[in-house]
């Protein structure tokens, strides 16, 4: 952690400020290990291995069941690819690299921090980027040579932040909370006036037959499984989709077969992941299958989300015709 993102931090439980203890241990600049005291209500909060950990009293069971199993998972695909570049554009669109620049930019739900990169090679001046379970550890390896990035464990409906940000934005977390509306309000509550919230979530439509015939199975059978199993069984799994998307999606989508193509479910989808290695569908498809929490949302869904009067220049967009983007400056 740096000293100066104390300047940023507020006490999850009271908002107050935050104050450093003197004693430290350092690496440079870097505080590896040492403790944040609320000049509020008093909690004292660690920095561990370089990450400060600033979880609210009573944190969401489920949330902590949620995080740790995606945190299992990028503990294991750790790797930045350069494929996540155009990922990341495509999910946060209309904002495009120049928005960030010289911009404090709180991301919520970093994972293992592989949009936090790129926003930081965006040029932007700061991104504070929260995460609550075991992936901020991978977060942190993966950024800790960038000097703008700061990596907090924190929970999004209590972020440890003032109301700092420029931009925050949340690309395929929201879905995962028992409660994605109060997620994205916390998330949109840090952004100061004139800034801008961007998300990106599950739809319901176009994804009918992962919520009719995955959801079941991975609500009563995968997600209770032991992940070492899972990360396994969803092997042969992977190189079927992946088999699927780069042998009959991709080439049906480049000839006269397009017609045909656009009838299968999640043509659009499967065609865009077609290029990705076996190893990220592996990924994808694992994801899709160790969370006890997957919402997918309608549209007037993350519609209502924007329907406040603090909300203008609001886009919805339909993204790869199986997911919503969100968009809004936020007001007053
Ligand atoms: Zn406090």
């Amino acid at each position: 952690m740096k000293p100066r993102l104390t300047d940023y931090l507020a006490c999850p439980d009271c908002a107050g400020d935050l104050r450093l203890d003197p004693s430290q241990e350092r690496d440079g600049e870097e505080i590896l290990r040492g403790t944040l005291a609320c000049v509020g209500c008093a909690r004292r909060y660690p920095i561990e291995g370089g990450v400060p950990r600033l979880l609210p009293t009573g944190v969401d069971a489920l949330a902590v069941e949620v995080a740790e199993g995606f945190g299992w998972e990028w503990n294991r695909f750790d790797e930045l690819r350069p494929q996540y570049r155009k990922q990341f554009l495509d999910w946060i669109s209309p904002i495009s690299p120049g928005d960030f620049a010289g911009k404090i930019v709180v991301e919520g739900g970093c994972g293992k921090g592989r949009h936090t990169a790129i926003v930081a090679s965006f040029g932007a001046q700061e991104v504070l980027s929260v995460d609550l379970g075991s992936a901020v550890e991978v977060a942190y390896r993966n950024t800790r040579h960038l000097p703008q990035v700061h990596i907090i464990q924190g929970d999004i409906t209590h972020l440890p932040l003032k109301r700092c940000a420029d931009l925050a934005f949340s690309i395929g977390v929201l879905h995962h909370m028992p409660d994605p509306r109060v997620g994205f309000r916390a998330l949109a509550g840090k952004v100061r006036p004139g800034g801008r919230v961007a998300v990106w979530v599950y739809g319901h439509e176009g994804n009918e037959w992962i919520v009719d015939f995955v959801n079941p199975v991975r609500k009563r059978v995968t997600s209770r499984m032991p992940r070492g199993l899972l990360f396994h069984l969803s092997w042969p799994l992977a190189l079927l989709v992946a088999g699927s998307a780069k042998g009959v999606y991709r080439p049906l989508s480049r000839g006269p077969g397009r017609a045909l193509q656009q009838r299968l479910p999640s043509a659009d989808f499967l065609s865009y992941i077609a290029d990705f290695p076996v190893r990220e569908i592996h990924t994808i498809v694992f994801d899709q299958l160790v969370t006890p929490v997957a919402f997918y949302l309608r549209q007037e869904e993350v519609a209502a989300w924007f329907a406040e009067p603090r909300f203008t220049e609001v886009a919805i967009m339909w993204h790869n015709r199986n997911s919503w983007r969100g968009h809004a400056t936020v007001n007053g």
